[in-house]
């Protein structure tokens, strides 16, 4: 439920108002914008009706919401989330292009992909430690020791990095990090969503390969109701019957989530085609359809990647795919922002 203070409200009366919906065991979650403040009523809100909000002065209106999900709602929340990563900004106008290998391999790999998706202009590194793979025998990511490498990398570009967690036991490790992955593997990995609640810092959350965007907005209330607000959706391509692509990369995400929802959203156009050739395609399809941000597999030596070589970009192929990116971004009214 939705409650819209009257503009005329006093401080005294909202706390009174505020008093009387705790004691009936509702958590009030306050949304200040310009002119207007908005609280989301989060409990069982079949006990209260809107007659009995309306009696009080400081209440404008009230509006049930219909959707499980109240906080990641737009409607709890109307204007644009604008996610700040150590200077840069996603969303509410700023977009972000996150770029790197799709596993850390070595020292030299991931600090010459670094330096080179950084001159390009993408505002922050990637990379997997931990990797979701679909077979026991592949490459299952350097782990701690790639944590320690991409940190390195960071040290070195100055660029804020983003890495994939797995389980929650792991969170210790991420202190470091500044953005938190979850895969698509683990959209529904509720007890990992209910941790990253309890943290103040950007996750960037995946949809599943067969979720649909109720239930990735679903998962991103479960990291919200913990406290964590800060949660950038990401459309990675989902399961359908086409078979020439990996997933097929869902367009028509972009403009139906930034309807739904308030979050940011970030296209992964590597993961969707799994081909090299599409990524600029879909990518610049992204960034037309309205994305607040890309995320994008690049790699120095392709055809040597431990995962995902088909589909990364060489560094020369990346940065020619950033001058689109940078040409075609006014038109969608959005900037890139590179921090400080
Ligand atoms: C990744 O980004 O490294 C990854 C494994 O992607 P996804 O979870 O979307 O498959
Ligand atoms: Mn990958």
């Amino acid at each position: 439920m939705i409650i819209v203070l009257s503009q005329k409200a006093s401080g005294q009366e909202k706390d009174s108002l505020r008093r009387d919906l705790e004691k009936r065991g509702f958590e009030i979650h306050e949304s200040q914008g310009k002119t207007t403040t908005i609280w989301g009523l989060v409990g069982d809100t079949s006990s209260i009706t809107e007659d009995e909000l309306l009696a009080y002065d400081s209440v404008k209106t009230v509006r049930r919401i219909k959707e499980a999900y109240k906080l990641a709602n737009r409607e709890a929340k109307p204007e644009d989330t604008v996610v700040e990563v150590s200077g840069r900004k996603i969303g509410g106008g700023y977009f972000q292009v996150i770029a790197g290998p799709c596993s850390i391999e070595s020292q030299t790999q991931i600090t010459e992909v670094a330096e080179s998706i950084r001159q390009a202009g993408a505002g922050l590194l990637r990379g997997g430690a931990f990797k979701p793979r679909t077979s026991p025998y592949s490459f299952q990511g350097l782990r701690e020791d790639g944590l320690q490498l991409l940190l390195e990398a960071k040290k070195a570009t100055g660029l804020p990095i983003v890495t994939e967690i797995m389980r929650p036991d792991a969170i210790p490790l991420f202190e470091e990090v500044d953005v938190i992955q979850v895969g698509a593997r683990n959209m529904q990995n509720f007890e990992l969503l209910k941790e990253l609640g309890k943290l103040r810092k950007p996750i960037l959350l995946k949809r599943g390969l067969a979720n649909t965007l109720d239930e990735l907005l679903m998962s991103a209330e479960y990291i919200m109701a913990g406290g964590n607000s800060q949660v950038i959706l990401c459309e990675r391509g989902i399961r359908t019957f086409e078979t020439s692509m990996r997933n097929t990369l869902d367009i028509s995400a972009i403009p139906m989530l930034k309807k739904k929802s308030h979050l940011p959203v970030v296209v992964d156009p590597s993961h969707a085609a799994g081909l090299r050739f599409m990524v600029e395609p879909l990518a610049l399809a992204a960034v037309a359809a309205g994305a607040d941000g890309l995320m994008i597999e690049v790699h120095n030596d392709p055809a040597r990647a431990l995962c995902d070589g088909p589909q990364s970009l060489t560094p020369a192929m990346f940065s020619e795919l950033m001058d689109k990116v940078k040409k075609l971004l006014p038109l969608s009214g959005k900037q890139m922002e590179q921090g400080e």
